[in-house]
């Protein structure tokens, strides 16, 4: 199986009418599009029988392997009962269960739950709540946000403004809130000899100075807990986030969570702030939410938010934000069975063992001659490609070797979807050791592909 998958009817069907996400279509001249007919556990079928490991969880949104049989059934059966109800007026027992386990599972102090639809309308919806309650607070002066470098929170024009990868924010700039970006603690800018720990206190010293100058006009600091994915599944300390906290509360600022992609588990914790010992104002949740099977997010805040918007209708204090299928009952009843597995099987402790036998795997490539980089936060791992391994400089971009990757992944059954040059593994959680092994290995042969010439 060393060729790529040829195109099908339906591909050709799709080219003809289809526009897809994060892609230059013309691509597809040379790369192949996939057409994929069922999926199962960490494996996904083509209508041509091929079968692709997803080491990507599709995007970071699955958990429990494609098709998973128990959260199927939970499906049918609500779709059977209660499809859809408008949720302003009205309610129902998933959305109500789903809240109280959220609550339950996440750090002390998040109390109240609004749900939207999707990872960027989370974020629209923490960033517009946070101005909000500052404004029924008489302080209408905050009205921006402090983002990290190297950020990602999104594609619609709030969750954009506040990240800080190029490759998504640069043509739309002109369109953007403009905030104020404090440097990242990513643990690979270190200085020589510099821990991870003394990085997270130097970047929270620069914070501090942002914070003395831009307090008084901001509104939130927004980070991903941990792990910077989308800008290249960056890791740092999780001393940064203590630090952040306490600086929001010196400050009078809100911390802003973004757990869409480390939440549930893929960090070693539940939440990846529970590395930390901290509980953010606003906390947002989606991806691994529905264990991969239907769009939804939440967003956790504290008592203390919540009632700041409860007052006579006349005061105007109101939080507005609404779409057609918030709290949806089918993707609640889902979130339900995701969070119900974490409870009946022991899914922190065997993604232990699985992400421990991912990094002796991944050990191989730390001497490898264009790898600067080999890092990992619980069941995320990324190898860094780089064309000088001591001075750390990239390839040039416009060679695509992450790409060679991706594509020698295709036709050794495994799907890599590398970030530039960077290669990671996101796996779901019932992928075995000995598909772990089948992964590095693709990926190792992809990357001696990618390097040579
Ligand atoms: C994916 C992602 C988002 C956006 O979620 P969508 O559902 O794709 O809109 C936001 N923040 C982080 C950290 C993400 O990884």
């Amino acid at each position: 199986m060393n060729t790529l998958p040829a195109a099908d009817a339906l591909v050709r069907r799709d080219l003809s009418r289809l526009w897809h996400p994060c892609t230059q279509m013309h691509d597809h001249q040379t790369v192949p599009m996939v057409p994929i007919a069922r999926g199962e556990g960490a494996w996904l079928v083509g209508t041509d029988g091929r079968r692709y490991l997803d080491g990507i969880s599709s995007w970071w949104t699955n958990l429990f392997g494609h098709a998973n049989p128990r959260i199927a059934a939970a499906l049918a059966e609500q779709a059977r009962t209660l499809e859809h109800v408008i949720f302003a007026g009205f309610t129902h027992e998933p959305a109500v269960a789903l809240a109280e386990e959220l609550v339950r599972v996440t750090p002390p102090g998040l109390e109240r739950v609004f749900y939207a639809d999707n990872g960027s309308a989370a974020i629209e919806v923490a960033l517009k709540m946070s101005f909000h309650y500052w404004l029924n607070q008489g302080h209408g002066e905050k009205t921006r946000f402090i983002a990290l470098t190297g950020s990602y929170h999104g594609e619609t024009l709030g969750a954009l403004s506040v990240s800080d990868v190029a490759l998504y924010r640069k043509t739309y700039a002109p369109l953007l809130l403009t905030p104020i970006l404090a440097p990242s603690p990513d643990a690979y800018e270190a200085e020589p000899g510099e821990s991870a720990a003394a990085v997270a206190q130097r970047r929270l010293g620069q914070l501090r100075v942002l914070l003395e100058r831009h307090a008084h006009e901001v509104c939130a600091v927004i980070v991903e807990p941990l792990v910077q994915c989308a800008g290249g599944m960056r890791m740092y300390h999780p001393d940064y986030l203590a630090g952040l906290r306490a600086l929001c509360d010196e400050f009078a600022v809100h911390f802003i969570a973004d757990e869409i992609a480390v939440g549930f588990g893929r960090t070693g914790t539940l939440f990846a702030c529970e590395q930390a010992g901290v509980s953010p104002d606003f906390m947002c949740l989606s991806k691994g939410l529905t264990g991969g099977f239907l769009p939804l997010s939440a967003v956790l805040t504290t008592t203390q938010v919540y009632d700041a918007f409860y007052a006579e209708y006349s005061a105007g204090k109101a939080f507005l934000h609404s779409h057609s299928y918030t709290g949806n009952p089918l993707a609640c009843r889902v979130a339900l069975e995701t969070l119900a597995i974490f409870r009946d099987e022991p899914v922190l402790e065997r993604n232990r063992e699985l992400a421990a036998h991912l990094a002796r795997r991944l050990d191989a490539l730390r001497d490898h001659p264009h790898v600067a980089d080999v890092r990992q936060t619980g069941m995320i791992a990324a190898v860094e490609l780089v064309a000088d391994k001591h001075r750390r400089t990239p390839f040039p971009a416009s060679d695509r070797r992450g790409l060679r990757v991706y594509l020698h992944g295709l036709t050794q059954g495994a799907l890599l979807r590398p970030l530039g040059d960077v290669i990671y593994f996101m796996p779901p959680y019932v992928i075995t050791t000995q598909e772990i092994d089948r992964l590095v290995d693709t990926a190792i042969e992809g990357i001696g592909r990618a390097i040579a010439g």
